[in-house]
Formats: C-alpha cells, structure tokens, sequence
C-alpha cells in the first residue's frame, strides 16, 4: 500500500477544514518551475501532480482544494476549485444556490448566474496526457500574467479532478519509467509503445471507471459521485485518449442520443465544438465530431452528467499507451507527450471560455432542466413500481444504490389496480399496487434518472452503439414490478430492512438460513471461513410449518460437534452479522421433502477457489471475478497466472474459473489435457463468456455452436474496447451489444438454486451455442426470450432455443458453461446468486 500525503483530513463538510486560501500570489510557481522539468518532457507522477495542485491551492486566493478519498491502493483524489477571489470567497453560496436551482436543496435560488464547469481527467489510467494538462490549465487560469483568463472567472468556477484512477495511472506510469532509454523511441514496435497485461487503463481490481458512474461498483466512482453531487455542475468534460493516429475528437457527440437529451444540451455542446474548433483551426490541428462516441449508455463521464441535467462530454485526444513520450503516426509525425497535453489544455481553456460566455443561458437552461424534470417531466413512464414482497435483500441493495443518486422514494398512497407494463412478463396488464409497494416517481429532481435507470425499453435513435442498450434495474436486481403512464401520489419514506432477531432461548438441532440472493452468498463464506460445517438441500422441505427452498442452509449440530460450545454463538453471531435472520429446528424429521440426514440434504465442501488471470486473458472479465471474491463474498481466491500455469499443480484446487480471453490458446493442447483429468478426478471448471468458445468441439466437452459458426465476429464491445482501445469502438455496430434476455431455469438444479422459472440475463452477443446433448440445461434461451435493449434482427433468430448456463458432468467432476456473465461491470446483483452456485453448490 503506498503512502499518501500527509493531507489527509477526513472531512464530509465541504470546506470546513480543508481549505488552504493564502493571499500571497506572487509565488505561485508554474508546472516546470515546480517540477524541475519541461511540462511534456516526462509523466509527473500521482504525488507529485498533487503536490503541485496542494502548491497552487496554498499560493493563490483563487483556488481551494480538497482531499475527497483515495483509491483502493491509497492514493489520494481531490478537487481543486478555481474562480475569482470574490467568487471564492462566496464558494459555499455558489454550491447551495445551485443545488436549490436543482431541488436537491430547499429554497429559492438567488439571481445569482455563475457558471459551473467540472474537468475529468485521467479515468482511463493509460491516457496520460490529461493529467499533465490539467496541471498547465489550472496554472494558466491563476498566475496573474493571464487576463482572458481572469475574466473568464469572473462569473464561472471551474472544478478540477486532476486524476480520476491514480491507481491504473501510476501503473502505467511505473511501467513506462522502467522500459524507456535515456531518450524515447518514437518506433512504434518499441516495447515502450506495448503495455503490458494489466495495462493502467483500469483500476486497482481492473474495472473501466468510465463505466461505472451509474453503478458505483467501485471505490473511485463512489466517492467521486458523492461530491459531483454536492455540486451538479453544468457542463462536465471527460479527458480522454483514443489510438495514437486518430485526430483529436470532441463534441458534438455522435448519434444516437438517448430521448431523455435536451435540445439544448445537444445545442450547447455545438457550441463548444465550434468554439474548440477555433483554436484547432487556428493552429491548423485536424480534429473531428459527431461520430463514433454516443449518448446512450448512462455510466458514463459524458452520459451521466448529461443525464443529471448537464453538457456531458468526452474529448479524445490521440495517444494511448502506444503512444508513449513520443511515437511515429502514420504520416511520418511525431506525436509527442507535449501535443497531446497541449490539445487538452486548449479545449480544457475553450470550454471554460465559452461556458463563461454563455453563463446566463447555461444557468437559465439549468435551472429548466430541473423545473422540468420537477413538475413537467418526459418520457412514457411516471411511476415505478416496486413491489414490496421482494426480497429484502435486494430491495436494499437497490435502495442503497437510489440513495447515492440521491433519487427519491416511497410508499403508494393508497391501494389501487390500474393498467401497468409488468416486467416480468414484458406486456401492460391490468396490475395491482398496494399500499406496502415503493413507488419511484419521475416527478423529483432527479426524476431523468430515475426514467434512465427503471424504463422498461430505452428508446434509440439509431441502432448503432458501442455499448449495452438494455440495463433496466427491475431486471438487474430480480425484483417483481410495473412502470405506470400515471403519476402515483408518494409518501415519502427511506427503505430498511426489518431488523432481524437471532436470539434462540435453546441449543436446536440445526439452524437453517434461506438461499435467496448475494447476502445468502455472503453469510455462507463467513460459515466456512470459520471452519462451520454446512449442507444445503436440494430439494424442497417444509418444518415448523414454514417452507425453504432448495440451497437452503442446514448448519447442524452433529456435523459440528467438535466446536462445542462456541457453536451456537458463532453461527448466531455470524449471521446477526451479515444481517441474516437464520431459523432454528428442533428435529432432522421434517414434515415434508427429505430429513436432514437424507442424502438430498449434501454436505457442502469448502472449495480451493483459482482464476486464470494475464497475458491473454481479459482485463475487465478477470478484474470482475477478483472483485466478486475479493470485496463483495470475501472469500480466497488465487490468480494463476497464464505465464505459469503450465507448472501449476491444480490438485491444490477444487474449482478453476477460466474468464472470457482474447487469445484461444492460453491453454495449449498439452495443457486442455490435464485440465480434463483434473475434472475427471473431481474438479470443476467455470468457463465464463468468452472461455466458453475455446471448449467448443474440444475432445470430452459437449459445448458446440448451434450453427457450424465459421465467423464468430460478434464479440462483447467490451472485450474489444480493452483490446484494441477506444478507436475500435465502431467495430460493434454488431448484431447484440447488450440486451436483457429472459432465461428459463430449471430450478432443480444446483445452479439455478434460489431463482424462480425465469432469470433475466444480460447477453452480451450474439454467440449461440445449441443445447447439451450430455449435460443439464440449467438456462436457455427459448423462442421469444428479448425483453429488453436493441438486438438485431438476425441475431435474435440465432439466440433462439439456445444454451446460456450448462452444466456437464465429467468424470467425477463437472464443467459449468457460463454463456452469458452474470458478473459483468458487478452491476447485474441478480447474476452473483447463479456465479455462487457455479461456485459452491454444483457438484457437491
Ligand atoms: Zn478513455
């Protein structure tokens, strides 16, 4: 873990403490000054960037900055706010007018009209110039010598985040320090121009941070959007770096927009584009608009500012880790560090300019948004409706993640039956709403998210995206629900789960804990960390009248003898922890379905859990499972790498997860050998995604496509983007970029354990593999199974009656196909049931 500056307040009042405002502007050094090199000569790294910001914040009245958390390896974020003194000296004011503007705060805004413009830079780690360039504009927008500047703040505050992800950064950074010469080779077959497995375009757990800012799966993005919304800025631009021959790109955006974006918001960011393309003609630097980088998704550095009523946008400048501190483009040039940092700096200034221009209108249009999204708001639907029955787990989950968008619920008013979309079904009937159900209104201040994240069908403009086009929340979560045309009167209320009661009066045979969702998961790995003997059942039993479904946990006494008396407390404690209500039996003799001592009843044995993870393998899929194990059921996990896995003796190991992969031959044929026999001998291979392809027709695994598939171009965007970067993005106009599936489950398998007939899958492509002739079809896509997001034509009619979860038993071992991954960006909470059963349950 590194160490941070010795700046760290941990402070939740905006300014209280933090802010270090020191009238003396003289000294005010620039970034070379500070640094000791040329801005562009070399990376500055993480601490440094931060030291110089804390160095501009302590020397000029006009600027405050502020630690706001650190990353998950430590290292610092911060903003820094910049304005005129007298704007700074009214900071707090700025802040709370305009989130009474909003109706996030109460009151009436005052006439006051400063503009505000929030700067991201650095999300991607290995698009480096960014950082470097906010380091050159926050010094142009304070030192003294700069007039137009001044002018600018006078009625604008600009906020900067200098590094989003310091972690993926300093990864690169680190590495690019080692493997350069004296000079830099601007050969673009040096090595310093290829990365290495886990490049620093990701975070520490190798999540896309510009894809998380709806979800909030990740530290980073938590923290950072919890002070976004202290401030709700009104334009917000995204750094970014795309391949390293690409002309530079910034708005207008591209087609399709989502519906929910304003003529205005599409209006203003012309603007922008016109006045960025000034400066790029003036200084005859190619750059191009409106293509390739859309609107649609929502968790993004663009999307989600937009769609909390600001000008979202991403700037893309050429570069990349290809690019290195200099590398030669296709038309003989050398594009250099100092380029790339000064075509940011000059859209970073020509934004802030022409917003400062536009302060009034920005302000007005601002306000509209919200007064709109307040008493007039768009979209087909009014009212969510989420029924009360859920379970309470996920009811929180989705609770927890309402509140951090600071989006308002509650109950209905009064018991009703109206005509409703339901989502289960996927048509309008006649629904009913009772008045336990919560009720999600679009009438609120941030009631366009709210529309965003709960519209049944998002409505494109054009079928072409890079991205999911489905991401409902009804589906992400596997709760039961409706979206109503009308508006439905709500009491507010926040959501807590019933408190749970623990406390038995004696010692009973067994205690049982219900297997129903994520939770569930979580409690059992606190079991069998604490070496707790557990059996689940795999069928149906009913005792003391109650009803427990199959993967209920039966934690008895006979199986733990030898923890004596610490046994009853442990399990009460433990579940009492991971707030779970367990039930106590006091016989093995049930009333119905097997007694605990039937061999339905299995004895479930802590599994030796290993992921094939480097060079060749995917990023963001490895990154997805480390995280699942590491920070949400935190249970061991052990990253084989691809290097060395040939030497690995995998008896050590009772599951194996192969994640999706670029490259087919991770396994060499040598390899897929021993692989086998150690399924045969007991272990048991998750494949996940794309893995899934490399066992197709492979001797022993019955996987096969359900066409002779001779192109299977149609890969997850994802997959591609990680691969290639962002310039391949138009690669994916593909046949399914992301749509919800309904899959049927057969329940009676261990993998299915906990769902109910149907599970609503995100499916990521196109990939249809035929069902197993010698294995359980646990999941499969049947004819009609599209609920959701855009799929094309043909590949809806290729998807049908298709395997999505398989299990082959092999030997005394088994494989789980995994066709679509239910941990994909650790969004979709519905899909960490099924990967803990693929984990825990099957073939026990
Ligand atoms: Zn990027």
């Amino acid at each position: 873990m590194m160490k941070l500056l010795s700046r760290t307040f941990a402070c939740f009042f905006l300014f209280a403490t933090l802010s270090v405002t020191v009238q003396a502007q003289g000294d005010i050094q620039s970034p070379s000054e500070f640094l000791g090199y040329e801005l562009g000569s070399q990376w500055t790294p993480h601490h440094k960037v931060m030291d110089y910001f804390w160095h501009v914040a302590e020397t000029s009245s006009m600027v405050e900055a502020k630690e706001y958390g650190e990353s998950y390896e430590g290292r610092q974020l911060m903003l820094a706010f910049v304005s005129n003194t007298e704007n700074m000296n009214q900071l707090e004011e700025i802040r709370t007018n305009n989130l009474k503007r909003t109706g996030l705060l109460d009151g009436e805004p005052s006439a006051d009209t400063t503009a505000i413009v929030w700067l991201s830079y650095n999300v991607h780690g290995n698009e480096t110039s960014s950082s470097e360039a906010a380091m050159k504009t926050i010094y142009e927008l304070v030192h003294p010598e700069n007039a137009e500047t001044k002018s600018w703040l006078q009625n604008t505050v600009v906020i900067m985040d200098p590094m989003l992800n310091p972690d993926g950064r300093e990864r690169y950074v680190n590495w690019f320090q080692q493997t350069v010469g004296e000079e830099f080779n601007a050969q673009v077959e040096a090595r310093e121009h290829h990365e290495p497995w886990p490049n620093g375009r990701t975070n520490h757990y190798y999540f896309d941070l510009n894809r998380d800012w709806a979800w909030l799966t990740q530290k980073e993005s938590r923290q950072r959007v919890e002070e976004y919304q202290e401030w709700m800025p009104h334009v917000h631009v995204d750094f970014h770096e795309q391949g390293y021959d690409s002309p530079y790109y910034f708005a207008p955006a591209a087609k399709p927009f989502h519906n929910a974006i304003t003529d205005w918001q599409s209006d203003f960011q012309y603007a922008i584009g016109k006045n960025n393309a000034k400066y790029f003609d003036e200084n005859s630097w190619l750059y191009f608009t409106r293509e390739v980088f859309d609107l649609f998704y929502p968790s993004y550095g663009d999307t989600y500012p937009t769609f909390n009523g600001a000008i979202g946008m991403t700037y893309e400048q050429a570069g990349h880790s290809m690019a290195g501190l200099g590398v030669i483009q296709a038309e003989g040039d050398t594009l250099t560090l100092d380029d790339r940092l000064t075509h940011h700096f000059t859209t970073g200034l020509s934004t802030i300019e022409i917003s400062s221009q536009n302060a009034d209108r920005l302000v007005s249009e601002f306000s509209d948004y919200y007064r709109t999204a307040r008493s007039n708001p768009q979209g087909e639907y009014k009212t969510f409706v989420i029924k009360a029955d859920n379970n309470p787990d996920k009811l929180q989950a989705l609770f927890d993640l309402l509140d951090e968008h600071q989006i308002d619920y509650g109950k209905a008013t009064r018991e009703r039956t109206m005509g409703g979309y339901n989502y289960r079904t996927g048509g309008t009937e006649r629904i009913r709403v009772t008045e336990d159900d919560y009720l999600v209104s679009v009438h609120q201040p941030k009631g366009v998210m709210a529309r965003i994240l709960f519209e049944p069908r998002p409505e494109l403009t054009d079928s072409v995206t890079y991205d999911i086009t489905a991401w409902e929340q009804h589906y992400a979560y596997g709760i039961e629900g409706y979206a109503l045309k009308q508006q439905l009167e709500v009491n507010e209320t926040s959501f807590s789960k019933e408190d749970i009661d623990n406390a038995f009066d004696d010692k009973p045979y067994a205690y049982l804990a219900r297997w129903e969702g994520l939770a569930d998961v979580q409690l059992l790995t606190d079991l069998l960390k604490n070496d707790i003997k557990v059996r689940f059942a795999s069928e149906e039993f009913k005792i003391d009248d109650r009803m427990y479904g199959r993967g209920t946990l039966i934690i008895t006494r006979a199986d733990n003898k030898k923890m004596g008396e610490r046994f009853d407390n442990l399990v009460q404690k433990l579940a009492s922890k991971n707030n779970q209500q367990i039930y106590g039996a006091e016989t093995g003799f049930v009333q119905s379905g097997p007694d605990f001592g039937s061999s339905s009843v299995r004895y479930l044995k802590k599994p030796r859990v290993a992921l094939l993870a480097g060079e060749g393998t995917s990023l963001n899929r490895v990154g997805e499972v480390w995280h699942y194990f590491d920070r949400q059921i935190n249970y061991p996990i052990t990253l084989l790498d691809t290097g060395y896995f040939d030497e690995v003796d995998l008896d050590n190991y009772d599951v194996l997860i192969l994640p999706s992969a670029f490259d087919g031959d991770v396994l060499d044929d040598e390899r897929f050998q021993e692989v086998r026999e150690w399924i045969a001998s007991g272990g048991k291979l998750i494949a996940v995604k794309d893995a899934n392809n490399m066992l197709v027709d492979k001797d022993g695994f019955g996987l096969k496509w359900k066409e002779d598939k001779a192109d299977s171009t149609a890969k997850a965007s994802d997959d591609k983007l990680d691969r290639y970067g962002d310039q391949q993005r138009e690669y994916i106009s593909g046949s399914n970029s992301g749509s919800v599936y309904e899959i049927s489950m057969d329940t009676s398998h261990p993998l299915a354990f906990g769902y109910e007939d149907s599970y609503f899958s995100l499916k990521l492509d196109a990939d249809a593999y035929s069902y197993l002739d010698n294995g359980w079809n646990v999941g499969v896509a049947k004819e009609d199974a599209h609920m959701s997001g855009f799929v094309g034509y043909k590949a809806e009619e290729e998807l049908e009656n298709t395997l999505t979860f398989g299990v082959q038993n092999m030997g005394q071992g088994s494989v789980v196909y995994m066709v679509d991954n239910p941990l994909f960006r650790a969004f979709w909470y519905n899909g960490k049931l099924l990967f803990g059963n693929a984990v825990f349950m099957v073939g026990q």
